[in-house]
């Protein structure tokens, strides 16, 4: 997504608006940093959206602290960004990021990230099948140490043979492909500190594999059962046609693992196998040259050359990426170990 795709109305929200926490005393909530930013992806959701800003306002201004809301409207054809620039009007906390077309929801959570100011970063869908009610428990998990809560769908309301059936399996094949295993995958309502998930390398449909995509970083991980209610309103985005997106990220996600853990060993592998080749080759034209007049140690001798080469590219690779791999580790190391608790 380039820059020029993302339309931020971040100020949209009118600064004349009584707002509980910038009124009276200058100690109020809206001067100290954001603590918590909660990132709600939202295509073609406009009859939910004022029941999720009641059901937010209900859940969020009773724990006391600064936070942030961020609606990303994701392209919707419908009145979607319509009512969040209602929203964002009637409350300063709200604010909205528009995409200019349907980019899909981990762009969508992407964007909202990206933009997102708090120390801790909570998302959630917007058709209010995740309960806004289980964030006050998601950051009491967090505070407990954790880097990252995942919530799990207690009593999951979607149909059992499109739905449930087949979230069971990839949960089982995601947990065994990448080594990381989380109940439930596909559950939105999520919690995490906001530098390590600002990290986390996520396109195409991968916020289903954040907690896999972060286990490079080795950090830790809660999960706790969450509510989940029937869709109201509106109608599901996704179809069986996820199936075949999930096992295709899968296949580019357990790629992406191996090669983050071990980048040294594929390259220097293949550079030994080459260099091997190109061994094979150096006798192969010693050989031609004493025993055979056609002249084929010529041939022999150019792939042995293109092979010593391959190695040699292959090998100087190897140690760059090794070089960038224990200095990103490094960094990452003392960025997680900077921040503490709020
Ligand atoms: N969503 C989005 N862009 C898309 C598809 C979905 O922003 O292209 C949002 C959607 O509005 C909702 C969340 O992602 O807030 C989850 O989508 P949905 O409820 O359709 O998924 P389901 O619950 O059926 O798995
Ligand atoms: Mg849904």
């Amino acid at each position: 997504m380039n820059a020029q795709d993302v339309e931020t109305n971040l100020d949209c929200a009118t600064p004349d608006d009584p707002d509980p926490f910038r009124s009276g005393a200058t100690t109020s909530r809206a001067d100290r940093p954001i603590e918590l930013s909660v990132i709600i992806p939202a295509f073609n959701e406009e009859e939910s959206l004022g029941y999720l800003y009641d059901r937010l306002i209900e859940t969020l201004d009773p724990l006391g602290i600064n936070y942030e809301v961020i609606l990303v409207d994701d392209g919707s054809s419908d009145r979607t960004f319509d009512e969040l620039s209602i929203i964002a009007a009637r409350n300063p906390h709200f604010r909205i990021i528009k995409l200019r077309r349907n980019y899909g929801q981990t762009p969508a959570m992407v964007a909202g990230i990206d933009h997102a100011r708090g120390r801790v970063l909570v998302t959630m869908d917007a058709d209010l099948q995740n309960d806004p009610a289980d964030i006050g428990m998601l950051l009491e998990t967090l505070n407990e140490g954790h880097d990252m809560v995942v919530g799990w769908r207690i009593n999951r309301q979607d149909k059992w043979l499109s739905r449930k059936l087949p979230s069971l399996i990839a949960n089982r094949l995601i947990a065994k492909v990448t080594g990381v295993n989380i109940r439930d995958n596909g559950c939105t309502l999520k919690a995490f500190r906001s530098d390590l998930i600002k990290r986390v390398p996520l396109y195409g449909e991968m916020h289903r594999f954040i907690p896999a995509m972060s286990s490079t970083l080795g950090c830790s991980v809660a999960q706790v059962g969450v509510r989940h209610h029937a869709r109201q309103h509106g109608e599901s985005k996704y179809g069986l046609g996820r199936i075949y997106r999930v096992v295709f990220d899968l296949v580019v996600i357990k790629t992406l693992l191996s090669f983050a853990q071990r980048p040294t060993a594929y390259l220097t592998g293949t550079a030994v196998i080459a260099g091997m080749l190109s061994i094979i080759g150096i006798g192969a034209a010693l050989y031609a040259a004493l025993a055979t007049p056609e002249g084929s140690a010529v041939v022999y001798m150019s792939s042995s050359i293109l092979f010593g080469s391959l190695a040699l590219f292959l090998g100087l690779i190897g140690i760059i990426a090794a070089t960038i791999h224990h200095a990103n580790a490094d960094v990452t190391q003392a960025r997680i170990g900077e921040w503490s608790e709020w």
